[in-house]
């Protein structure tokens, strides 16, 4: 997943949140270590202490609010422990199908939810949903169906929110029902802010989200933090569209980007439902404005455009022949690189789209300019974009190294200038969360996040 979020938040301008102070995080729960990402955080990317003091009035009135919190959460887990998220799309129709209702329901349903979940987030926890009031005019069994099945509002829970002291980022943690966390994280751009033609831009802000679809990762890639922690589960389509209504109460997302935790494709049935859900009544995103980033699962990828045309996809090639990808990318064993590239050369042809390839920089082990030639011709007869990622070793037990600027510089000239390929380098920042092939570990207190120079958005690059 990946190499997006650089550019993301390299392009993110000021936009001011539309909630900064009731959630403010303690990072003191137990599990935090679960919180880590498929992003690659910048080098101070989440300074606590700035966030805090931006969004919190009180220390201790929000230790206290963290505490009732969690009670709170330790009594609603204790007694709705196995219900599904409503936003289960799957589940829900099932019920429905079964129960004989008119599926027509379930977008009201959802948009009663969505709009309470947004409306409320002030608020400690939904102790008490009711949902005669809450999403009136439903025929009276369905209430029932409802309450017995289904957690109320949301099956996670809004643990806590940082936002960068320039407010241009806010990270989510959110807790699923079976205690695990994960991340979300809003970026958000100001299209005025670039410039063409010696003008400003037209248009105005616009905010993308980085989601998650798994607790950890099986890929074990070798320079990611989120690779060492192992797989801990999946998540639910319910779950992955539940970050998005979380989200929703900060800012107005208009693209999501499937780079959090986790590998995408191996969570394939939920990752698309989960999809179809957001391109539905009442979220209504453009397909178009939603990128899965994938390691190159081939038999997902040569599925996907029929699942799920129009569509971006971002792949994380981060070498340019087998060995090396073996070598730093285990999961790359079960998918030859060979394979891959058919599968994408396949894809391409269906999709008529550009793919995002992603590319991580380790110093003295794909970076040199015989790489760059291997990569350039790999990529040449395809309409790519190429993301350098410079490697930021924090939030990993890496035993890589960063590669120079110039070493970057030099790759990034032999791709544009031999073979044409349009290469971008994310710059390396240390405010900002960037975000390749994922990094990062939530539960960090000393990152901070900003201040990144605006470039570009998803959105300029896939266009
Ligand atoms: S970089 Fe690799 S290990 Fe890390 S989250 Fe992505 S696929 Fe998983």
């Amino acid at each position: 997943m990946e190499g997006l979020i650089p550019y993301i938040i390299d392009a993110i301008r000021k936009e001011k949140p539309r909630n900064m102070k009731s959630h403010t995080l303690s990072h003191s729960h137990s599990n935090s270590s679960e919180c880590s990402y498929h992003l690659l955080l910048g080098s101070d990317s989440f300074n606590h202490r700035r966030i805090t003091a931006a969004t919190t009035s009180s220390h201790a009135a929000n230790n206290l609010r963290n505490c009732k919190s969690r009670r709170l959460e330790r009594k609603k887990g204790r007694r709705s422990m196995g219900l599904r998220s409503v936003l289960d799309g799957g589940e829900l129709r099932r019920e429905f199908e079964k129960s004989g209702f008119d599926p027509k329901f379930i977008p009201i349903i959802w948009k009663h939810v969505n709009a309470n979940v947004i409306a409320n987030v002030e608020e400690e926890e939904e102790e008490d949903w009711d949902w005669e009031k809450r999403v009136p005019s439903l025929p009276s069994s369905l209430y029932s169906l409802l309450r017995s099945n289904f957690k109320t509002p949301l099956s996670s829970s809004l643990h806590s929110v940082f936002h960068s002291s320039d407010n241009l980022t806010s990270k989510l943690l959110i807790k699923l029902q079976n205690g695990a966390f994960v991340e979300a994280v809003i970026m958000r751009y100001d299209t005025r802010l670039g410039k063409y033609g010696g003008k400003p831009r037209p248009g105005g802000p616009r905010a993308t989200l980085c989601i998650s679809s798994q607790v950890g990762c099986k890929m074990g890639c070798k320079f990611c933090a989120t690779g060492s922690m192992g797989f801990k589960n999946n998540l639910s389509s319910g779950e992955i569209v539940e970050q998005l209504i979380h989200a929703s109460a900060f800012s107005q997302i208009r693209n999501v980007v499937f780079m959090g935790m986790g590998e995408p494709l191996n969570n394939y049935s939920a990752v698309v439902e989960a999809v179809r859900i957001m391109t539905r009544l009442p979220f209504q995103l453009s397909l178009k404005r939603i990128t899965i980033s994938t390691v190159g699962i081939i038999h997902a990828i040569n599925k996907l455009h029929d699942d799920l045309p129009g569509l971006n996809l971002a792949v994380s090639l981060h070498a340019p022949d087998q060995a090396i990808r073996c070598q730093i990318m285990p999961a790359a064993r079960a998918f030859p690189l060979e394979k891959l590239m058919d599968s994408l050369h396949q894809y391409q042809r269906k999709s008529l789209q550009k793919i995002l390839i992603e590319y991580i920089m380790l110093d003295a082990v794909n970076d040199e300019e015989q790489h760059a030639h291997q990569l350039g011709k790999l990529l040449e007869t395809f309409e790519v974009v190429v993301n350098l990622i410079p490697f930021n070793s924090i939030g990993t037990l890496s035993q890589f190294k960063p590669t120079s600027a110039q070493k970057v510089s030099n790759f990034q000239k032999i791709l544009r200038g031999t073979y044409n390929i349009r290469t971008t380098v994310r710059k390396q920042m240390g405010q900002d969360i960037s975000g390749a092939c994922g990094q990062l570990v939530v539960s960090m207190p000393n990152k901070s996040l900003g201040n990144a120079d605006p470039v570009t958005d998803i959105e300029d690059l896939v266009s």
